[in-house]
């Protein structure tokens, strides 16, 4: 008889722990025989918030209908650097109504990509800083992709600076020296599923050294599956296993790690008490 290899069981929920994935993307079709129950899976596994992000304008509509018909999803809308040529003035109009919703909790993701280069350092550039305006003048925080491009991606969130509704880094991928850097401007690193894979000993430096004050965690479902699920769809639930990573590299408990990274995505996205 084959025998069937078991499903690794969620990390055991720590009583009344209750856990926020940062940045995931429900609109995805990737969801669309079964999203509801990623939703409910959510739920019973203790994460009782989430961001779903926009990307580029049908995908911000998406995730702002989502986070009108589901309580406990939130969302932001921004174009992402794929999609850069896009961030024309007609769309960025159409961002800022969308922004005018009380479920609009951050403008994102906006950044830059030189890994893919969908589109080109120009386009990327411009559309970036002119979102990080839109986000100042909106009040809203916002959630930064940065893929390949650490230094100009610092430049021009420097420039920006004093950005007072403040963001995240989502998906880090820098060093501790660069976490720092991003601390400093006030801003969250928020640590993927990556977290739990091998050979992420940068990453994990980042994990153990940064105060815990200044992280949250995000799935980016349905990519970047944490282990013992790499490689299969990711899904909001699968925010514990960071979790639990996160909190076996600090030596403290699930509970703790679940109670202050929410306490850190309620006061970016001021959702305390919501
Ligand atoms: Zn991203
Ligand atoms: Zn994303």
């Amino acid at each position: 008889m084959a025998r069937k290899k078991k499903r690794a069981p969620l990390p055991e929920l720590p009583p009344g722990a209750r856990f926020f994935d940062s940045h995931c993307h429900l609109d995805m079709d990737d969801y669309n025989a079964d999203r509801s129950e990623v939703i409910q899976r959510a739920a019973r596994a203790g994460v009782s918030r989430m961001m779903t992000i926009g990307i580029d304008l049908p995908s911000s509509r998406a995730a702002l209908r989502l986070a009108e018909t589901n309580s406990g999803i939130f969302c932001a809308v921004g174009i992402h650097p794929h999609s850069a040529a896009e961030a024309d003035d007609a769309a960025l109009t159409e961002i800022r109504q969308l922004a005018r919703a009380a479920e609009v909790r951050a403008v994102g993701e906006i950044g830059l990509d030189y890994a893919k280069m969908h589109c080109s350092r120009e386009e990327q550039i411009t559309a970036f800083q002119r979102q990080l305006e839109l986000a100042a003048e909106l009040k809203l925080p916002v959630i930064i992709h940065d893929r390949e491009a650490h230094y100009e991606t610092m430049a021009i969130l420097r420039q920006a600076a004093p950005l007072k509704h403040g963001g995240v880094m989502h998906c880090f991928s820098g060093d501790l020296a660069l976490a720092r850097e991003v601390v400093d401007l006030g801003f969250y690193i928020s640590l993927p599923g990556v977290l739990t894979f091998n050979k992420t000993e940068s990453l994990r430096q980042v994990a153990r050294e940064i105060p815990l004050e200044s992280l949250i965690v995000e799935t980016d479902a349905p990519f970047l599956t944490p282990a013992p699920y790499r490689g299969k769809r990711n899904e909001p639930a699968c925010v514990l296993y960071t979790a639990q990573c996160l909190s076996e590299i600090r030596g403290i408990t699930l509970a703790e790690t679940a109670a202050q990274t929410t306490l850190n995505c309620e006061k970016l996205f001021a959702l305390e008490g919501k």
